[in-house]
């Protein structure tokens, strides 16, 4: 279903443009207008979902399928070294965009510092408390 004011559900519906460089019947693949590097592009499902929580099983495996092509075709083609796969799921985690949508960004030799994170330190005491959340 169309969401109002979704920026995705309109460069889906075509009422704004986009730079187009995959489509099937259930998803398409645009290029970023504010790339992290040359070819950055996005994967968009044609339905709206806000996030990969409201992603179905079904979808989530055709969203992974598609990334692997584009991910090899573009490496191919770009002739990049690299390549990360992101994916932001609300906004604490930077997501701006509420239609779900993965990043493919091609990488470069020396590109720089694109994706980094501090590193933690945390004590085996530490790690021990975090996995009896998790799996308890
Ligand atoms: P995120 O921060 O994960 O929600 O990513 C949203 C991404 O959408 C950003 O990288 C934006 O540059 C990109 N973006 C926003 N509007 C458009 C648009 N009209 N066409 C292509 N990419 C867009
Ligand atoms: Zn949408």
């Amino acid at each position: 279903m169309k969401q109002d004011n979704c920026i995705f559900c309109k460069i889906i519906a075509g009422e704004i443009p986009s730079s187009t460089i995959y489509e099937d019947e259930k998803f398409k693949v645009i290029l970023d207008v504010g790339p992290a590097t040359k070819g950055h592009a996005l994967i968009i499902p044609k339905e709206h979902y806000a996030d990969f929580y409201e992603l179905p099983e079904n979808v989530a495996v055709e969203v992974i399928k598609l990334a692997k092509k584009m991910m090899v075709r573009m490496t191919e083609k770009l002739g990049s070294d690299g390549f990360n796969i992101v994916q932001n799921n609300g906004e604490a985690a930077g997501q701006t965009v509420r239609h779900f949508h993965m990043h493919l960004i091609p990488r470069y030799k020396d590109d720089g510092e694109i994706l980094k994170y501090i590193a933690g330190e945390p004590s085996q005491e530490d790690l021990e408390q975090i996995k009896k959340i998790i799996i308890e």
